[in-house]
């Protein structure tokens, strides 16, 4: 066994541990990276850009099948599953490539190859070939999708969201266990290109989605396009030939047994955190066993470790992991003289069509802080002039505003481009503005922003009304 002495040991190579480690170098510091899967990033690999690049195909099968609303009729259709893999995985290794050179260039004596575990809260065993001795940890050990029980060793034909990307024809048929992001950004571009999807969920959930009204129109909107079915329950699963033979059950208790050619298990990712020898830490665990951290920070209590990135399950998207190793691979650096570094307004997106975003502070956030008399606004873009004009005319933006300030908090949405309306009203509640100077920007014609502007309206004047007295009239609604 090799024995080696560190002033940060970082675990993984993903966006955060690589972030970290460059954070960490920059004081000066001697710094290792481990890692145990493929180097590449999970968001470069088999994450954000190759399910952007399944998605994109999908638009483009799409606007076809939208073009006779317009008066224009192509010709037949034919979808190429072939070409349309051979586009995702080509183009998704021309961006891995890039992640590749970045590693390359960390010099070979700064990397480890292997699994990372705790023996003590200042020693790390990678494998059975190496023993660390580090002054500081950051655990950027990344996340995995989950499988639920009823779904697992059935067979080849139950597969997970990296299995997709590695396809090289496109399916006859898929069932998506889960409405969370990745199950409809997969399944409602699969299900454009022409492969039968039916979406299986527990409950009513929609991507991440939490405010009632705004939850209510993406269901009826998706629903319209895609097979959505909630409050479905995994009866069985049995792989049978090419095919899984798949039983639920409704609500209302009605038993259905249908065949698929693959099941999609898309109910959420797990931190990679049990397997890394966290009891021998000291830590404080939170429920899910995640160390306790100051988000601020990174740092675990006041311990010399630091948590980032997927790993710490806060915002579980590539910005914040950036984000989290670039603090926690600076604070590890300087430790014991931490400081807090840039967070900033939380800001998620979901590429569905129409997209979905929420940003600020999100509508069960505002309800669970026991701040029920928060103001809304809303617009529906059903008659929005630039949205009908695109034949986008879907979805509903909800704005939410602090009673007395005026402060702009937050907003859910699913509209069409919400991931440029997610990005102007993130900013403007990064600023905090008040809903009256946002209200003085200005706004071009004809453009969806004026769906934002009319629902800034509509806040303005529920703010000038007041808070309700008493809990009359308070927003949040039972079980949110
Ligand atoms: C299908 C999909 C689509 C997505 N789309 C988007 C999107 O559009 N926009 C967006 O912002 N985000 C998106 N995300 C989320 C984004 O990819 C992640 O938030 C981000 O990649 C997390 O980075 P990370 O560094 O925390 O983890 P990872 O990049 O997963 O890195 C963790 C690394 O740690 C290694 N590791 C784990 N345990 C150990 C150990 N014990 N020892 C050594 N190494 C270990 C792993 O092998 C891995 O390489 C998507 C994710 C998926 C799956």
């Amino acid at each position: 066994m090799n024995t080696i002495t560190v002033d940060v040991a970082i675990i993984g190579t993903g966006t955060a541990g690589l972030a970290a480690y460059r954070a960490a170098r920059a004081q000066g510091k001697t710094a290792v990276v481990i890692e145990s899967g493929p180097y590449g990033t999970t968001c470069a690999r088999v994450g954000c850009m190759p399910s952007k690049l399944l998605i994109a195909a999908a638009e483009a099968a799409h606007m076809l099948a939208l073009a006779p609303g317009f008066g224009v009729h192509p010709g037949p259709v034919r979808i190429d599953g072939k070409a349309v893999m051979a586009r995702v995985r080509s183009e998704r290794d021309r961006f891995v490539g890039f992640v590749l050179e970045g590693v390359d260039n960390i010099p070979a004596e700064d990397k480890l190859r292997g699994h990372a575990r705790f023996t003590s809260p200042h020693s790390l065993q990678v494998d059975e070939h190496t023993a660390i001795e580090a002054g500081r940890v950051v655990i950027a050990t990344g996340s995995t999708p989950m499988i639920p029980p009823k779904l697992r060793d059935v067979g080849k034909g139950v597969i997970i969201s990296d299995d997709v990307f590695e396809w090289t024809d496109l399916p006859a048929s898929v069932a998506v266990i889960g409405t969370g992001v990745i199950g409809l950004e997969l399944g409602q571009a699969l299900s454009r290109l022409g492969v039968r999807v039916s979406f299986f969920a527990r409950g009513g959930s929609v991507a991440q989605l939490s405010d009632p009204e705004v939850l209510h129109v993406a269901a009826h909107t998706l629903g319209a396009e895609i097979d959505l079915r909630f409050q479905q329950t995994i009866v069985a699963a049995r792989q049978d030939g090419d095919e899984v033979e798949l039983t639920t059950h409704n609500a209302a208790g009605v038993q259905k047994v249908e065949r698929f050619q693959y099941v999609l298990s898309a109910i959420g990712r797990k931190p990679n955190v049990d397997k890394i020898g966290i009891e021998h830490t000291g830590l404080a665990l939170d429920r899910h066993g995640i160390p306790v951290y100051d988000s601020s920070t990174m740092q675990c209590g006041t311990s010399h470790i630091f948590i980032a990135g997927d790993a710490n399950n806060e915002r579980p998207v590539l910005p914040e992991a950036a984000d989290h190793g670039k603090i926690a691979g600076d604070n590890a650096g300087r430790y014991p003289d931490v400081r807090p570094g840039l967070r900033r307004t939380a800001l998620a997106i979901a590429f569905t069509e129409p997209q979905i975003a929420t940003l600020g502070e999100t509508y069960r956030e505002l309800c669970a802080e026991g701040r029920p008399k928060f103001a809304v606004g809303k617009v529906s873009f059903t008659n929005q002039g630039r949205s009908r004009v695109m034949l986008q005319n879907h979805g509903m933006l909800r704005v939410y505003g602090e009673y007395g300030t005026g402060r702009f908090l937050g907003a859910e949405m699913i509209a069409p481009r919400a991931e440029n309306l997610g990005h102007l009203l993130s900013w403007a509640a990064q600023a905090r503005l008040t809903v009256a100077q946002m209200l003085d920007m200005p706004f071009y014609h004809p453009v969806i922003e004026e769906g934002v502007r009319t629902a800034l309206r509509d806040l303005a004047a529920e703010l000038e009304k007041g808070a309700p007295a008493g809990d009359d009239g308070a927003e949040c609604l039972p079980g949110v």
